[in-house]
C-alpha cells in the first residue's frame, strides 16, 4: 500500500531554540514548492515535527524521491493511518503492515507507543507489549524476533484521534533549509569541483545564485549547457538557482595581450572575482563561492589563492579547499554531479594557459602587471557585467 501521510524528519533544525519556527517553515515552504507538480499536498508543523499529507493522486516514487533531496530533511517516514483505533483495530493494523511493508520478516523489532489520547482505553505499556506479542503470534516463524534493546526495525505507534504507524525511514541529505542562512555567488564551470562546492554551501541553508564565464567562440554552447545541467541537478537539492552567464572573451583577450602569460591565471581569476562580487553586490549576496582545493594546480597555491582573494573585499569560501581530489570526486558521484562534470567540453581557463604558470605570485608583482590594463580593462568590465544573460535553473 503507498501511503498518503508523510512525517518528515528533520535533525539541526532542532536545536535552533527560539529560531526553530523560522526553520520549520522555510522546510514546510521548500516542500510545499517541490511536491506542488506533483499534486495536491497539505504541509504543516505540529507538535514539533512536520507532516505531508495528499490530497490527490500523486507519483508516489517521484514524491519520495522529491523530498529525500531536499536540504533540511534528514528522514522521511511514511505514515499508515488508522482512523477512529481501538487496541484490535491496531493490532489488526499492525499484522497487515509488516505483511504489506515486509516481505522478508527475518529481523528484529521493537513497539514503541506514544499515546496523547488519554481516553485511549489501554496503557502505552501494555499496548505495547499487546502489539509486540500479536506480531509475534504471526511472524515468529517467518524469523522475526523481539529486541527491545537494539532492534533491526523500531516500530512507532503514534495514538490519538487517530493512530499513526510507521517504521520505515527514508533517508533526506540532512544540512538546513534553503534560505535560512542568507544568499550566495558561486563560480560555476563545468567541472567536477564547483559543482560539489555549490552543493555544500547550499546544503547549509544558503541560498545559491551562480556565474559562469564562457568565452565564445573559444568555448561552445555545449560548454555552458554542460554548466546548465550541473546547476539543475544542484537545484534538486537547493531549489531554482539564478545562473549569469558573463561572456569573459574580451576581457581575457586584453589580459592576454598585456599581461605576462605565467600570470594569466591569476590574473584572469582575479577579474572573475570582481565581476562575482559586483553581481553579489547586486543581488545582495553575502559572499562567493568557488571549487578551488589547495595544491590542486599552480593556481590554487596558498600564494596563488592569498592574491586572488586580495581582489575582493567580500567572503570567498571554499568548501572543497582540504579535500582531495578522489573525496570530491566521491562526492560528486553520490550528489549525481560527476557524469555530467566528465563530458568532454573546454573551459576558458584551460584555453589561455601559460606553459608554466607561476606558483608562488605575490600581489605586489600581480598589481604591478594588472597597471598595464589601466584604462583599457574597465570598459570591457563594464560591458561584460552589462551584457550578461540570466537564466533560472529548476
Ligand atoms: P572545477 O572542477 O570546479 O572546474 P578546477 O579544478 O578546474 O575546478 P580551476 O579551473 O582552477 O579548477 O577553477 C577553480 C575554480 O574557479 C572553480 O572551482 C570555479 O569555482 C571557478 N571557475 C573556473 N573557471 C570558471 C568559469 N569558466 N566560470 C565560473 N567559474 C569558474
Ligand atoms: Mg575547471
Amino acid at each position: 500500500m503507498k501511503e498518503k501521510l508523510f512525517l518528515i524528519k528533520y535533525a539541526e533544525i532542532g536545536t535552533k531554540g527560539k529560531n526553530r519556527y523560522r526553520f520549520e517553515d522555510i522546510l514546510c515552504k521548500r516542500i510545499r514548492s517541490r511536491l506542488k507538480p506533483l499534486g495536491t499536498f497539505n504541509v504543516w508543523r505540529e507538535y514539533g515535527r512536520i507532516y505531508v499529507a495528499a490530497e490527490s493522486d500523486f507519483d508516489y516514487e517521484e514524491a519520495i524521491s522529491r523530498m529525500s533531496h531536499i536540504f533540511g530533511i534528514s528522514g522521511i517516514c511514511p505514515v499508515r493511518v488508522v482512523e477512529e483505533p481501538t487496541p484490535e483495530k491496531l493490532e489488526e493494523a499492525a499484522v497487515q503492515y509488516f505483511a504489506e511493508e515486509y516481505s522478508d520478516r527475518h529481523f528484529s523489532f521493537k513497539v514503541h507507543v506514544r499515546r496523547r489520547d488519554k481516553e485511549f482505553p489501554v496503557h502505552t505499556m501494555d499496548m505495547e507489549a499487546r502489539l509486540g506479542s500479536v506480531l509475534i503470534d504471526h511472524y515468529e516463524q517467518d524469523g522475526l524476533t523481539v529486541d527491545v534493546h537494539t532492534p533491526d526495525v523500531m516500530v512507532e505507534v503514534e495514538i490519538r484521534n487517530r493512530a499513526y504507524l510507521y517504521s520505515r525511514i527514508i533517508p533526506g541529505p540532512g544540512g538546513l533549509p534553503v534560505g535560512t542562512n542568507g544568499r550566495a555567488v558561486s563560480l560555476l564551470s563545468g567541472g567536477i569541483d564547483s559543482p560539489v562546492a555549490t552543493w555544500m554551501i547550499a546544503k547549509r541553508g544558503v541560498e545559491m545564485q551562480a556565474v559562469y564565464f564562457n568565452s565564445p567562440p573559444y568555448t561552445s554552447e555545449r560548454a555552458l549547457e554542460k554548466v546548465q545541467d550541473l546547476g539543475r541537478i544542484v537545484s534538486y537539492y537547493s531549489g531554482p538557482i539564478k545562473l549569469h552567464v558573463v561572456n569573459f572573451t574580451e576581457l581575457q583577450l586584453a589580459i592576454y595581450d598585456n599581461c605576462p602569460h605565467d600570470e594569466l591565471t591569476i590574473i584572469m581569476k582575479r577579474f572573475m572575482f570582481r565581476i562575482a562580487e559586483e553581481i553579489a553586490k547586486r543581488e545582495e549576496a553575502e559572499c562567493i563561492v568557488t571549487g578551488e582545493s589547495i595544491g590542486q594546480v599552480s593556481s590554487q597555491t596558498l600564494f596563488s589563492l592569498g592574491v586572488i582573494d586580495a581582489a575582493v573585499q567580500c567572503p570567498v569560501y571554499r568548501p572543497c579547499i582540504g579535500m582531495d581530489k578522489q573525496e570530491i570526486v566521491d562526492l560528486s558521484e553520490k550528489i549525481g554531479t560527476y557524469e555530467t562534470s566528465i563530458r568532454p567540453y573546454e573551459d576558458c581557463c584551460t584555453i589561455f594557459v601559460a606553459k608554466h604558470p607561476v606558483t608562488k605570485p605575490t600581489l605586489a608583482q600581480i598589481e604591478g602587471s594588472e597597471k598595464k590594463l589601466e584604462g583599457i580593462i574597465e570598459p570591457i568590465l563594464e560591458k561584460a557585467l552589462e551584457e550578461k544573460t540570466v537564466t533560472w535553473l529548476r
